[in-house]
């Protein structure tokens, strides 16, 4: 169930903000959690959890067999080849500084290049500048259009012999464009060069199946897709991430430990150093759960109609321009109100019990690139209904009527 039918799932929605019914329009920053993740936290916490790995007792055995599980729930979820192509961290920023960290500082050498866009998130940019600033690597970044779309030449303009990498969203966070992946993935393999796909935005609005994309990376987090905060996951291949070396040291990702050497696990492990997010790894397994349950067709279907809906409102409405509009879009309104700076919107939309967000969105050069300091955005999940998007219209003439 999708819509105003799921909204029973999420306890979040039983609550007045303002005295006004919740209407939640910033899934885009963190998705509300639904009934079935929070019990099945709370019901690991109160009977099966200990640490894993390291106990020979019952709960520390249990506990593993659901870490264990998560990490094959993830990997159908994916449609991944195997379960130790996925790592666990905690978020798409640290899975981003883990391939930074890990493949970047052993493959990356001055002279070399990599391809980003202008519309990625600031952790698919400062991890690799932190790099860059140590090792010498040039980025090249292929340009955003007016409307917000990165097209495939742009990308592929850039490739040469010097690439060694392309890292890109797979869906914005601030535009909602989603990009060519498929194609730029397709194009960087002809010359051998391995593609990480941000697909932080992307996971939760529709199917993703690693191995038709043929990504040799992939990074999401769970607090986006209706899971907890603090885990998020890193997909690697499994030729890949055996070239990498460890990104952390501490328990769990040794074979052997002596003063002289020490010898690491093969991946996953590897790069799981100290006592992983336990109960974070069951919710996300709960998560999953929950929208395949629902079926990742039937939410983007919802989601695209909704898009559709609201962009067809917010294009009529006098003062309004969207920000993005590319052809291909996923879950997001990005637009700017004559006159009036985004956090104003924010503010007087929150009195009316409407939660959206106002800012760069961690995106300063695409802002940049579109002339913006900031946008209002609208980002959409399950739970959104139509009536959510007329309530955004009349806060949105509210807003004008003030202003005016
Ligand atoms: N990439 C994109 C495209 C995002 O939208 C976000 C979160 N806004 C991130 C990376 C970082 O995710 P997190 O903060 O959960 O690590």
């Amino acid at each position: 169930m999708v819509g105003l039918a799921a909204q029973k799932d999420f306890p979040i929605f039983s609550h007045l903000i303002h005295g006004h019914p919740l209407v939640y329009l910033d899934s885009g920053a963190s998705a509300q959690k639904p009934r079935c993740v929070l019990e099945a936290m709370t019901r690991f916490y109160e009977t099966d959890y200990a640490n894993i790995h390291r106990g020979v007792h019952e709960l520390s055995q249990r506990a593993t067999a659901r870490y264990d599980e998560g990490r094959r729930a993830v990997q159908r979820f994916l449609n991944a080849a195997h379960d130790d192509e996925i790592v666990f961290t905690s978020g798409a920023t640290e899975a981003l500084n883990l391939v930074a960290a890990s493949w970047g500082r052993t493959f990356l050498n001055a002279g070399d290049e990599i391809i980003l866009t202008q519309l990625e998130h600031h952790a698919n940019i400062v991890p690799w500048q932190l790099l860059r600033d140590q090792v010498g690597f040039t980025l090249r970044i292929a340009p955003l259009q007016p409307n917000g779309d990165v097209l495939l030449d742009d990308v592929t303009a850039l490739i040469n012999e010097k690439t060694k990498l392309v890292s890109v969203a797979h869906v914005s966070n601030a535009l909602g464009t989603v990009l060519p992946v498929e194609a730029i993935i397709a194009a960087a393999h002809e010359r051998g060069i391995p593609v990480l796909i941000d697909g932080s935005q992307a996971v939760s609005h529709g199917a993703v199946d690693v191995q038709k994309l043929d990504a040799d990376f992939y990074v999401f987090s769970g607090h986006k897709i209706y899971g907890p905060t603090g885990i998020g996951v890193l997909y690697g291949k499994r030729a890949l991430l055996a070239t990498m070396p460890p990104y952390q040291g501490g328990g769990d990702m040794i074979e052997s430990v002596t003063f002289e050497k020490t010898t690491y696990q093969a991946p996953p492990l590897r790069f799981e150093a100290g006592t992983p997010p336990i109960a974070e790894v069951v919710g996300l397994t709960a998560a999953l759960a929950y929208v395949t349950g629902i079926g990742m067709e039937a939410i983007a279907a919802h989601e695209a109609a909704l898009l559709a809906y609201g962009t067809k409102k917010l294009a009529a409405l006098e003062g309004v321009r969207l920000v993005g509009t590319a052809p291909h879009k996923a879950s997001i309104l990005s637009f700017v109100v004559e006159g009036v700076h985004p956090h104003d919107v924010g503010t007087i939309l929150d009195q009316q019990g409407l939660a959206i967000r106002a800012g760069h969105h961690c995106a300063q050069p695409a802002m940049e690139a579109l002339g913006l300091m900031a946008t209002v955005r609208a980002s959409l999940g399950l739970y959104n209904t139509r009536e959510d998007l007329d309530a955004l219209v009349d806060g949105l003439k509210k807003v004008r009527e003030i202003f005016s």
